[in-house]
């Protein structure tokens, strides 16, 4: 196995927030915080019990995502982070991320965060229209981006992501075209813009389900993904992944592993995780989470690699390939590898899906050389459907 396989990756959620963002369907509470100090406990004693299942994989990305991870303390990162140390063996050069809202950031903080290890930021500036950002129930504007940009430069950072959204309700080309040219100014070394999905349970997909926002419309989405995606590439941003782009060498690692189909420990209420051929997710509630990691008696499930596991299920090879198929596509740059799909199903891509991929290609939405499967410029924008006409082969 090359070091892609046997390195780990560690996502900690932190499932708090100060206010619910009216498009957000994660898991994540408001009016919690003073679960956070209990919270950092259960982490690193969850930390602790990861340990002793991950032998001595060596850990090469830590990711901070929420929630807001921004709202815990630099000593509370410092006490999660000598706990990965104690507990894991961790490479040099290891990359830790950190997402946070732009609000929350002053200098000061950003300056003990760099000093505690953390060398990648992802700020979430979602839009540059402040009629759009009210109708998110953001709590930022524009300048708080711009501000909180200059900090992180003073503070050294020189990895920053920042997660725009495209496709909101009533959102038009022009205001559009104000978020990317924004964006752009900022020149951060990566971006990740995604188009708007109305997940159920979500405020804003009930206001445009009962006719109070107009629904976004298909045909703008594909045109507000172009025209981005043009702007990036002048701008001098390769892409890499169907959502994300980034300055050379500015890959989010971590999120590579995911794309990878690699394993990775999620810890933290409601992480999901994959490890040891399972993939688990954790209890979702704070409290429940916290409770499950003080008692003596939390529920230990053979093979998952924590005692508030919620579920977990021993990954098929059918499902196995789907996750491959259906991350490995959406790297635009690097597809699916075809020794490394080899190496783990015993048999070439191209053996298992001769027919979808002849098909693919004679539509002109695939490329398939002799090292690797690649969506083509024309099949990024209708990436779901070829993903399907593979998923639809998987039988075994
Ligand atoms: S800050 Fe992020 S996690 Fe929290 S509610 Fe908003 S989108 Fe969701």
């Amino acid at each position: 196995m090359s070091s892609l396989e046997t390195e780990l990756s560690i996502y900690l959620h932190i499932p708090f927030c100060s206010v619910k963002c009216s498009y957000c369907a994660f898991n994540t509470y408001t009016d919690l915080e003073h679960l956070i100090p209990s919270y950092v406990d259960a982490l690193c004693s969850e930390l602790a019990f990861a340990a002793g299942h991950c032998c001595d994989r060596r850990v090469h990305t830590i990711y901070f995502g929420g929630g807001t991870p921004s709202l815990l303390s630099p000593r509370q990162f410092e006490l999660v982070l000598q706990q990965l140390a104690t507990s894991f063996r961790i490479v040099d050069d290891v990359e830790v991320s950190l997402e946070a809202n732009p609000d929350d950031l002053s200098e000061a903080y950003l300056r003990d965060l760099r000093l505690l290890g953390f060398n990648r930021l992802s700020i979430g500036m979602q839009s540059a229209n402040a009629a759009i950002l009210q109708m998110f129930d953001r709590r930022h504007d524009l300048q708080t981006v711009e501000t909180a940009l200059e900090y992180a430069r003073r503070a050294a950072f020189d990895n920053v992501n920042l997660d725009v959204i495209f496709g909101s309700p009533g959102e038009n080309m022009v205001d559009w075209q104000g978020t990317v040219e924004a964006m752009l100014r900022f020149s951060p070394e990566h971006v990740s813009m995604y188009g708007l999905e109305l997940k159920g349970g979500t405020r804003l997909r009930e206001q445009v389900d009962a006719g109070e926002l107009p629904r976004p419309d298909d045909d703008l989405f594909a045109d507000m993904y172009e025209f981005a995606a043009a702007s990036l590439a002048a701008a001098g941003y390769g892409q890499y992944e169907i959502s994300n782009w980034r300055r050379p060498g500015k890959e989010c690692q971590h999120n590579l592993q995911y794309w990878r189909n690699l394993e990775y420990l999620g810890v933290g209420a409601g992480a999901h995780g994959f490890s040891g051929g399972y993939r688990y997710s954790t209890i979702a509630s704070p409290a429940r989470y916290i409770a499950a990691l003080r008692s003596q008696s939390a529920r230990i499930t053979t093979g998952v690699p924590t005692p508030a596991a919620a579920k977990s299920t021993l990954v098929s090879e059918a499902d196995d390939l789907y996750e491959t198929i259906m991350m490995g596509l959406r790297l635009t740059k690097e597809g699916i590898n075809r020794v490394r799909f080899r190496q783990r199903f015993g048999r070439d891509f191209i053996e298992i899906f001769a027919g979808p991929a002849q098909r693919m290609c004679a539509a002109g939405l695939l490329n398939v050389t002799s090292e690797r499967i690649r969506l083509s410029q024309d099949g990024r924008l209708l990436s779901n459907g070829v993903i399907r006409a593979f998923v639809d082969e998987i039988t075994l």
